[in-house]
């Protein structure tokens, strides 16, 4: 530590506790929490469930489980402390709480950790979770850890196994080869949302590759349309999440068609090609033309302009492709640049921007709709796996065909105009290339012209399907979610391969396929399960012969799309979950984590309930009614981070100022939506508005005690505190079931401290009676509860109060008390008096001007004239001048 820091320590402590009088009690969260601390972990059932039978509403509030890494950041804090205020409310108003936390514990770090310091994944996780947990624990967390989630351990993972095989059963999980994104630095597959921009999701700057591969995918597109619909019923998420996820699947409305492909055997000789470069021409309708037998399916967008077609364009990994060019060396020679071209383009992330690139390949395929006869490319810029890997170029109506047609001299065909058309032949001479308008009509388009281009999408979708060449077709982004990893530590996929039989499940019975310990990782050559002749080799249970067990690991996004089903029933060892019991809480009423998990993350655990549902285990949709998305912490002006080097630990700021300090502040700094710029400034002030506090209810808790009897009062001092006492309350109430905005809820606490301690003299002379601050005492301590939850027990005992803090009923606010004493202030112009208007009596300035301005007597007095000034005197007069 420089000593410019320990100056800093020196004069922060000091700053915690600048106790005025030597005799009073000093706030010490060093001796408060962890007394407190014991006190809760000797009362095991403290923050459990009640039974259905209890008859109390129920509330699910969830915060996103961590990743064990070992170490709580302040991000994490910041999730906690908003989900653990908002339970403590919950509690307190009434409901039955689930308040659950565990551990998402596969991962590649723990592998990474392992190559590091020679301990195995297991171990090392298991030590990151006691750590994490005991950071919890000191924070004054409220979890019911008697149902603690982790995904590491064959009691959680063999569920996961198990619904795996569920899907395999409903022909939701498969397995195929396919282009895969691969991470170098993972050494493993990562699914299409585990690529941000080209690159690895974990490793920000390792460009993931493109692999072939054989993986087990599971088949979310089942679902595209309904995870699609019902977003528009997640009023409770934050429109930007739902925006995110809405375009991440990426829905489009449009036609597959199926162009046959002429035999070229057969075709006639290009009659163009002698005079014009090969390909750039479409060829008209003949009788006689013999086809292949083989056809090529386009998906488009805008089957309207189909009669502007003047090529087909295929990806460079187009089955077609590899078939022509097995007799082309030239054409494989030049496809092979552009395969090359399309993934340095990919890697780079900027395949919107490739220069394009083709080849003619020779052939030509069969405009159904007019039998015309159009070139067939291929393309740099077609990627295999959007669409159909094909499509039809329709240069004079697309950008990016357009770019690629005026490139290589290809025939551009007008085929719609803007609707004020008068006279088509005229218009589309000067029409200005490329026309993509959607409101337009058909020319040049057969029997097709004149329509309107929605008609014409229905009518020629229609004719397609009549006539067995194609049908109108939704389209999606989304794809289907590749779940195999080549890692060690994941769920193993529980499956094995028979010469014999060839794919066959693990029996149910056999169940957990037990993850091996004492592996020996290198990171090298894929998934050390292979190189394990102990877990490869298995028995196939259809025919007793030899088989080879699967050795790829589930991605660990299948652990967190159903955790938080197992928190209802965490030690069921007949079931992932009792379903009764998860009727009961379900679904979550509030969950809350960060904004980077909108499409992973939720996609997936939507995904998993709908599929949940339709087996019958569950009955709810949606797995999560409100989602709320905290701001990042940052400080120095960047998100922290280790390599930033701008990292606050917890652990110092509770060394330092106690738990309720830090958590409090992290709720007091900024509204939890926002980001939170770390000031530790600002945590020695949160620290000793605690110790005001603290003080405060010390100094008059025996008075409040003493006389409960005694009558109220009625003195002005006491009304006053009365009134600011329930106007807080309205506030907080207010806060907790609105927009959360925490920062002003302890804003008006504080508020209402510092007219406490400014009324001290008075209350000290009696002005206040000791029922009254018996009130305001309870009251103050049961506002700053959720906040601060240890000094809210040292006061709740301190004044007294025999029920549980934890189920103490929310403090109600009577809204005749909350209102402001009204007060009437004489209206001057230039002197006189001209009228009289009611104000609460502490208006300010701004109120009393806007107020005598809006007065009806006052506007006609001054009508016309000009208003020189406006002296104001708070709490006396308003006096206008005009001239
Ligand atoms: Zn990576
Ligand atoms: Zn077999």
């Amino acid at each position: 530590m420089s000593a410019n820091q320990a100056t800093k320590k020196t004069a922060a402590a000091a700053a915690v506790e600048p106790s005025s009088s030597t005799h009073e009690p000093r706030y010490n969260p060093a001796e408060i929490e962890p007394k407190w601390q014991q006190r809760w972990a000797d009362q095991p059932d403290l923050y459990s469930v009640e039974p259905a039978s209890s008859g109390k509403p129920k509330y699910y509030v969830l915060e996103m489980l961590p990743y064990p890494s070992g170490q709580l950041h302040m991000g994490h804090v910041r999730n906690y402390a908003i989900g653990d205020a908002l339970a403590r409310y919950m509690w307190m108003t009434g409901h039955n709480v689930l308040h659950p936390m565990g551990w998402d514990a596969f991962g590649l770090p723990a592998e990474n950790a392992a190559l590091k310091n020679n301990t195995p994944p297991r171990d090392w996780t298991l030590e990151n979770i006691a750590a994490m947990k005991r950071q919890m624990t000191r924070i004054g967390l409220s979890y019911d850890w008697r149902n603690e989630v982790t995904t590491c351990l064959p009691e959680y993972y063999r569920w996961n196994q198990w619904f795996f095989i569920r899907m395999f059963e409903r022909g939701l999980a498969y397995r195929k080869k396919s282009k895969v994104n691969w991470c170098p630095e993972c050494c493993t597959v990562l699914a299409n949302e585990q690529v941000i921009d080209g690159y690895c999701w974990r490793h920000e700057e390792t460009l993931v590759e493109q692999r072939d591969l054989e993986q087990w995918f599971l088949r979310i597109t089942n679902y595209a349309q309904e995870l699609l619909d019902d977003l528009s019923r997640l009023d409770g998420w934050p429109e930007k999440v739902r925006t995110m996820q809405r375009n991440w699947m990426g829905r489009s409305e449009g036609a597959e068609v199926v162009f046959q492909i002429e035999d070229s055997a057969s075709a006639p000789e290009d009659e163009h090609a002698t005079t014009r470069q090969a390909g750039t021409a479409v060829l008209p309708p003949r009788e006689d033309i013999r086809t292949s037998g083989r056809s090529v399916t386009v998906f488009t967008t805008r089957i309207d302009t189909i009669f502007g077609a003047t090529s087909i364009q295929l990806a460079p990994e187009h089955a077609l492709v590899k078939e022509f060019a097995a007799t082309k060396p030239e054409l494989a020679e030049e496809v092979s640049k552009l395969v090359s071209e399309q993934k340095q383009a990919r890697d780079a992330a900027d395949i919107g921007t490739i220069e394009k690139h083709g080849v003619f390949t020779g052939h030509y395929a069969i405009n159904p709709f007019n039998g015309e006869r159009l070139p067939i490319w291929v393309a740099n810029y077609i990627l295999l796996d959007y669409g159909t890997g094909a499509i039809m170029s329709v240069p004079a109506h697309d950008e990016r065909d357009y770019d690629f047609a005026k490139k290589y001299g290809i025939e551009m065909r007008i085929v719609i105009l803007p609707r004020r058309t008068k006279d088509p032949a005229n218009d589309a001479e000067e029409a200005v290339l490329p026309y993509t308008a959607e409101d337009s009509i058909l020319i040049n388009s057969g029997e097709f012209n004149t329509l309107g281009n929605q008609e014409a999408q229905h009518n020629m979708s229609t004719y397609a399907e009549e006539h067995g060449f194609g049908k109108a077709k939704v389209s999606y982004r989304l794809k289907d979610w590749g779940i195999s990893r080549q890692r060690y530590w994941g769920t193993p996929i529980p499956m094995l391969y028979c010469e014999k039989d060839g794919i066959v499940p693990v029996p149910d019975d056999q169940l957990p396929v037990l993850l091996p310990e004492n592996v020996d990782i290198t990171m090298e050559g894929g998934s050390p399960l292979t190189r394990m002749p102990g877990f490869v080799n298995a028995t196939c249970p259809m025919c007793g012969g030899p088989a080879r067990r699967e050795t790829d690991t589930m991605d660990t996004f299948v652990d967190s799309s159903w955790y938080f089903y197992r928190y209802t029933s965490a030690k069921d060892d007949k079931a992932p979950f009792d379903t009764d019991t998860v009727a009961y809480w379900f679904p979550i009423d509030q969950y809350i984590g960060g904004v980077e998990h909108a499409i992973l993350h939720l996609i997936y655990s939507r995904f998993w309930t709908k599929v949940m549902r339709d087996m019958g285990l569950v009955k709810n949709d949606e797995p999560v009614e409100r989602l709320f998305t905290q701001g990042m912490v940052i400080r120095n002006g960047a998100k922290m981070s280790k390599s930033k080097g701008n990292v606050v630990s917890p652990d110092e700021m509770i060394a330092r100022y106690g738990a309720d300090a830090t958590r409090a502040y992290s709720l007091f700094a900024a509204p939890p939506d926002r980001d939170l710029d770390w000031q530790e400034d600002g945590v020695a002030g949160v620290s000793r508005f605690l110790g005001r506090v603290f003080r405060f209810v010390n100094r008059y808790a025996e008075r409040a005690q003493s006389t409960r009897s005694a009558a109220k009062t009625s003195s002005p001092t006491s009304q006053a505190l009365i009134r600011k006492l329930h106007q807080t309350i309205r506030k907080v109430t207010e806060d907790f079931s609105g927009r959360w905005h925490f920062n002003t809820s302890i804003a008006g606490i504080m508020e209402l401290v510092n007219a406490l301690t400014a009324a001290e003299p008075a209350i000290n002379k009696g002005e206040v009676s000791d029922a009254d601050l018996a009130i305001i005492l309870r009251n103050l301590v049961l506002l700053l509860a959720p906040f601060a939850p240890y000094l809210g027990f040292e006061l709740w005992e301190k004044i007294g109060a025999e029920e549980s803090l934890l189920r103490a009923p929310w403090p109600e606010y009577d809204e005749a008390l909350a209102r402001e004493e009204e007060i009437e202030i004489p209206v001057q112009i230039n002197g006189k008096l001209r009228a009289v208007i009611k104000v609460a009596a502490g208006a300010d300035e701004d109120t009393l001007r806007d107020a005598a301005l809006a007065d009806e007597k006052i506007k006609a007095a001054i009508a016309g004239k000009t208003i020189v000034k406006i002296i104001i005197v708070p709490g006396k007069l308003v006096n206008i001048v005009v001239k």
